[in-house]
Order: C-alpha cells, then sequence, then structure tokens
C-alpha cells in the first residue's frame, strides 16, 4: 500500500462494483480504505446476470451512456477483465410498435447504433427465435455483457495497485461525525476508521448506516436468473434480449447456455429472502423460452439463484451527498437492477461530490436531493417495465 499521510482518508463502506469503482477513482490521490462485511463481490454484484446495455438505460442522457460504454471498451483486457460485445434485440409485440420505433428513431438520432427491425428481418437475421406474435424487434448494437464477479475483483485490482487497500470481513456500524462534518467509520471487528470522506456503497444496508438526519430513498427487491442448457450451445454471435411484455430477459453464457432473468419483487425482509430461484419462475422460463427460441424443447436446467439489489423511486442510482447529511458523506446506492452496467459513473461522480473535480456528464441525474419532495417510501417501479 502507498503510504502518503499528505493525502485525505477516504473510507468505503462496501466491496461491491459501486464501492470498487469509487475506491479505484479516488485511488490516485487519496488514502482509500474499502471495509467489506463478507468479501468482493458477495452481494448484488456476484449474482449479477452481467448485461451491458447503458444505451438502452441512458439513452435520454447521451453523455452519461457514452462514457458508460467507453469504460467498458477501454477497461477490457485489464486484470483479466472481458467484455463481451453482442447485439441485443428487444421484442416488442404489436401494441407496442409505435412507442418502440419511436425510440429506436430518437436513439438513432442522438448517434446510437438503435434500429427498428421488422418482424421479417429479425427472422431472417436471426433464424433461431419465432417471432410469431412480435410486431418486431429494437436491436441495439452496443451492448454486451460482462462476468461482475471477474469485472469486480479487476477494478479491485486497479485500485488496489492505485494504492488503496481493501479489507475483507470488516462491518462498519455506523458514520462518526463532529461539527465539522464526518470523522470516520466504527466498526464492530477492528473499532473506529478516521477519515475526511466517507463513501457508503453498501447496498441495500446504505440507508441504515446514514447518521442522524440523514436519509435516502432506497429500499430492497429481490431478482432471479437461470441458466438453461439448450439441447447444441449457443453460436458465438448469439444476441442478448428482452421480452419486455414478459418481463423476462436473456445473454448468451461462455459455454453456449443461456441465462434468462426477471421475477422482480419488492421484499421488506432481505435476510430471510430465499437465494434460489423461485419454483414458479423456473416453470415460467421453462415454458416461456422454448416458445421464442429454437432448441429448447429438451433443454436442460443448469443453475439458478437470486440476489437483492436496491430501488429507488426513479429507477435511477442515488449517488452524492445525502439530504441532511454531514459534510463529507457521500453514498452511491439505488441501482435498480442496472449497477454493473452504470458502475463506471460511480467514481468521476463520487469524485466530482469529494473534490469538486469537474465532470465530463451533468451528475443531476444521480442526485440524492432529487428526491426531496418525498416522505417515507415509495411505490417500487421495476426496470423491467422501463
Ligand atoms: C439477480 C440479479 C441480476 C442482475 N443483473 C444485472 C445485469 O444484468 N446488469 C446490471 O448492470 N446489473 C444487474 N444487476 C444489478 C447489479 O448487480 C447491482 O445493481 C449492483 O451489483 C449493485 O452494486 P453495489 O455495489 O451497489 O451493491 P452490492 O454488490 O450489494 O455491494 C454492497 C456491498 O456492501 C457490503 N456491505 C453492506 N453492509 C456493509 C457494512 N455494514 N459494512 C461493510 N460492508 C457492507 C455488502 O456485503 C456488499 O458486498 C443484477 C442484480 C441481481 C440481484
Amino acid at each position: 500500500m502507498r503510504s502518503n499521510t499528505d493525502e485525505p482518508t477516504v473510507v468505503v463502506v462496501g466491496g461491491g462494483i459501486a464501492g470498487c469503482q469509487a475506491a479505484r477513482e479516488l485511488a490516485a490521490d487519496h488514502s482509500v480504505i474499502v471495509l467489506e462485511r463478507d468479501n468482493v463481490a458477495t452481494g448484488a454484484t456476484g449474482v449479477s446476470a452481467g448485461l451491458i446495455a447503458p444505451t438502452l438505460f441512458y439513452g435520454d442522457r447521451p453523455a452519461v451512456a457514452n462514457y458508460a460504454n467507453e469504460f467498458v471498451r477501454q477497461f477490457d483486457g485489464t486484470n483479466g477483465f472481458e467484455f463481451h460485445e453482442r447485439d441485443r434485440l428487444d421484442f416488442v409485440g404489436p401494441t407496442d410498435r409505435n412507442e418502440a420505433k419511436a425510440t429506436a428513431t430518437e436513439l438513432a438520432e442522438r448517434g446510437f447504433p438503435v434500429a427498428y427491425l421488422e418482424a421479417a428481418t429479425v427472422a431472417d437475421r436471426y433464424p433461431q427465435f419465432d417471432v410469431d406474435g412480435f410486431d418486431g424487434a429494437v436491436h441495439y448494437g452496443d451492448t454486451g455483457w460482462v462476468d461482475p464477479y471477474t469485472y469486480t475483483n479487476a477494478i479491485r485490482t486497479a485500485a488496489e495497485d492505485a494504492g488503496a487497500t481493501v479489507e475483507a470481513g470488516v462491518t462498519a456500524t455506523n458514520v462518526t461525525t463532529d461539527e465539522s462534518g464526518v470523522t470516520g467509520v466504527e466498526t464492530v471487528e477492528n473499532g473506529h476508521y478516521p477519515a475526511d470522506a466517507v463513501v457508503l456503497a453498501a447496498g441495500w444496508r446504505t440507508p441504515e448506516l446514514l447518521p442522524d438526519g440523514a436519509a435516502v430513498p432506497a429500499r430492497p427487491y429481490r431478482t432471479q436468473c437461470i441458466v438453461l442448457r439448450p439441447e447444441s450451445p449457443l453460436a458465438d454471435d448469439f444476441p442478448l434480449g428482452r421480452v419486455g411484455d414478459e418481463h423476462l430477459y436473456f445473454r448468451p453464457e461462455h459455454n453456449g447456455d443461456l441465462l434468462i432473468g426477471g421475477a422482480h419483487e419488492p421484499i421488506s425482509d432481505p435476510l430471510s429472502a430465499s437465494a434460489d430461484a423461485d419454483e414458479s419462475f423456473k416453470l415460467e422460463v421453462a415454458d416461456f423460452v422454448p416458445s421464442v427460441i429454437d432448441g429448447f424443447d429438451g433443454a436442460g436446467f443448469v443453475n439458478g439463484w437470486s440476489g437483492v439489489d436496491t430501488a429507488s423511486p426513479d429507477t435511477r442510482p442515488i449517488i452524492g451527498p445525502p439530504p441532511g447529511g454531514p459534510d463529507g458523506l457521500i453514498v452511491a446506492t439505488g441501482f435498480n437492477g442496472l449497477g454493473v452496467m452504470a458502475s463506471p459513473v460511480v467514481g468521476p461522480v463520487v469524485r466530482h461530490h469529494v473534490t469538486d473535480a469537474s465532470i465530463e456528464f451533468s451528475p443531476d441525474v444521480f442526485d440524492p436531493a432529487r428526491f426531496d419532495s418525498l416522505e417515507n417510501g415509495f411505490e417500487y417501479v421495476s426496470t423491467s417495465e422501463i
């Protein structure tokens, strides 16, 4: 570890993709310590499906989407990380045709490689899909997938190479403050860690770590994945996709299996939530996949799991100083099932708030204060519906 006592100390709570990205960004000119109660990438990050599609979810903020898109391409090949570029097809039913075409046109006008494909064109280019019942699909040419565990550990290694320290098995209990702002973090195992700034990137546990008077509207929700083995492995160029009406998304695995995700549900007690996929979700997937993709009539069930991520009221992350919080406190949470693809923005947004550094996109979309008018609680909105 580089030791430079002149550098401000930043304690990051949480070793998921958000905490590791914050650490990587700050480590060059801060003494950064990441505290992780378990191990790096063992929360939502480790069970993520790893789909990367910033254009789809941030197309209304082109600078954000471009930043996230470019990051995975630039980081590709670093510390064992690989970005697997794949087309994406978002299947569209007849009633959604006009809206989907308008979305594709708008994104194309903003410079993204997006187009509306009629059903016949989809059938021609992607013969493994049965397009009956679909009007067509929105085609994205800049999407892909990553292995989230490898990605996060590659980011962690980059942070450590820049001087950050990652301490696993250390549980933060609270942020300490005095009249000037944060003073550090108290832990169960090692007592107090002094800090000039604290970044809370503790997933759904973030709200419970906030000092009195600070609040962010973030709540846990559960979502599931299943891996199926087709009769023969999927081709190397098999696309990612989503069938919006069914709230299901999919991507190929390295070995030609298919990962299918969905079943978002708000929960109030994450600690008692099952980590397995539900029987009902398995049945839904077993029924749906063979009806849309060839080669799955005799598919085998490989694996299934669920995980808990953090929802925000508008499905966008909450990154910045929490309203009512002390000086020097930053939160990075509320990633709504999109935190792996959105994670590149965490670093610059956190740096902007810690150091006042300029930033190449507006961080307002992530501002925790945008929810000031909310009282307690909010209605959960699934990203599968946007
Ligand atoms: C099943 C599933 C599929 C998903 N698929 C995708 C996808 O395809 N694409 C995509 O972009 N996103 C996807 N996501 C979402 C993505 O995984 C999350 O948004 C992202 O990983 C959130 O990262 P995080 O760092 O905020 O949280 P986490 O990964 O949960 O990290 C928080 C960390 O904080 C630690 N922590 C908590 N409390 C403390 C404490 N008191 N002290 C110390 N450490 C603490 C936890 O142990 C944890 O490691 C998916 C999520 C799930 C569950």
